[in-house]
């Protein structure tokens, strides 16, 4: 690649966002325009002070008051700015070629399709902002002409493996079915009538990736799962039914698409974040991720099979979601935030999230996502909704 291309960074703090600067570090291709954080002012002073970016988001105006003595104090010129506008703002600036969207929730959904609107190449780990919004989300990247390039580890498999036309345009007509895999994460093997007791702190244990607390959560109840099924569909312009999902332990294949001459591609590496980070800001070209190569004769054996909707009630309602489409996904992904949130705090047990996940979906009829004032709109009832059942129930 010629010359450096520059980034902002949408939740540089975080685990994707940190694995992201350990990529650049490599590859003199990207320099970073703008690093953002919600509050931790520490890790986000640090950051300007290695990387030097143009620009500094934090989430108030105190807090920024404290970055900007910490920067000037240390004699670094990043222009510090703060709230949702700056997000916006550093997503959509003109100088910037790509967008690296790694905020966990909903609290990544403007700055996001904020970059998408002014046509930024999207590097898409916060998969939240699609499931909330996905057929606006698609439509709005379609006119501005941004290529969306998945950075979640089983659809960038998938968008590795699918081929494109002349204009970077997916080809899609030869494909019979795609197949996501998932680790199972933590209680994969747990006996059921244990999983009241499981803490924060064991779920957040996974066997093979170390990610944020959230997205970990959302591994142990396959939630996960569910939200990636639905960012499948999007994405890839399908349907639930053209999709299935295959428990894989060792995290080894990250995904499977399925051709109708009986061809199946894979993808494989070692389960480190910083492969399909490497492989998206680098794509159709190829950049170091200082991942170790995968050594398949040292590897355990590779298992597939098929998951138990029972044990998984999460998965499940993640597929329904995926079905009903419309401002479904808005709703379980609402309720999942706000249930996660609470076996975070130790107010709600494990095994209670997917009940309020499933009253909450019960509760609030279907209808299009056609706005963005719609799908906010139904974000905060669900929100108000979960938290009250939580609140009522189960304290
Ligand atoms: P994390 O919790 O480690 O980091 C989240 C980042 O978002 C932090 O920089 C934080 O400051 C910022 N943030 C949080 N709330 C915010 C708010 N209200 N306003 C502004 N910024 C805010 O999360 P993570 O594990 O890096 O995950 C980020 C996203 O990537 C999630 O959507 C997750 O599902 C997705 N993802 C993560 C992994 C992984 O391995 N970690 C893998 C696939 C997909
Ligand atoms: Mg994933």
């Amino acid at each position: 690649m010629s010359q450096a291309r520059q980034l902002t960074i949408l939740g540089s703090t975080g685990s994707i966002g940190q694995s992201t600067l350990a990529v650049t570090e490599l590859n003199p291709d990207w320099t970073l325009y703008a690093l953002t954080a919600h509050t931790r002012v520490d890790e986000l002073a640090a950051q300007c002070l290695k990387y030097r970016p143009q620009y500094a988001v934090i989430s108030t105006a105190e807090l920024a008051d404290q970055l900007t003595r910490q920067l000037q104090a240390a004699d670094c010129e990043t222009q510090v700015m703060w709230g949702e506008a700056a997000l916006a703002e550093v997503a959509a600036a003109d100088v910037v070629d790509g967008v690296m969207a790694a905020i966990v929730g909903a609290a990544g959904l403007e700055p996001t399709l904020a970059a998408v609107t002014a046509g930024k190449r999207l590097f898409l780990a916060n998969k939240e902002a699609l499931v909330m919004s996905g057929q606006l989300f698609m439509e709005l990247a379609q006119q501005s002409g941004s290529q969306l390039i998945p950075v979640d580890s089983e659809h960038n498999a998938i968008f590795q493996c699918l081929p494109f036309d002349a204009s970077n345009r997916l080809l899609l007509n030869d494909v019979r079915k795609i197949v996501l895999t998932a680790s199972g994460g933590p209680f994969l093997n747990t006996p059921r009538d244990q999983l009241s007791r499981v803490t924060p702190a064991e779920a957040c244990n996974h066997p093979n990736w170390d990610m944020g607390a959230k997205i970990s959560v959302d591994s142990a109840t396959m939630m996960n799962k569910g939200l990636e099924l639905i960012e499948a569909c999007y994405l890839f312009g399908t349907t639930v039914e053209n999709v299935d999902i295959l428990i894989h332990p060792q995290s080894i294949v990250h995904s499977m698409v399925h051709f109708k001459d009986g061809s199946v591609l894979a993808q494989m590496a070692n389960p480190d974040m910083c492969v399909p980070i490497a492989s998206a800001l680098s794509w159709p070209e190829r950049l170091l991720s200082g991942v170790a190569p995968l050594d398949l004769a040292a590897s355990p054996a590779l298992e597939f099979h098929a998951p138990d909707l029972e044990r998984f009630p999460c998965l499940r309602l993640g597929m329904e979601a995926a079905r009903a489409s419309g401002t479904m996904p808005v709703v379980i992904n609402a309720a999942n935030e706000v249930a996660v949130a609470a076996f975070l705090e130790q107010t709600l047990a494990f095994d209670q999230i997917p009940l309020i996940i499933e009253e909450v979906m019960s509760k609030i009829p279907c209808e299009a996502a056609s706005s963005l004032a719609i799908i906010q709109g139904i974000d905060q009832q669900a929100r108000m909704l979960a938290n009250e059942l939580i609140t009522k129930k189960f304290r």
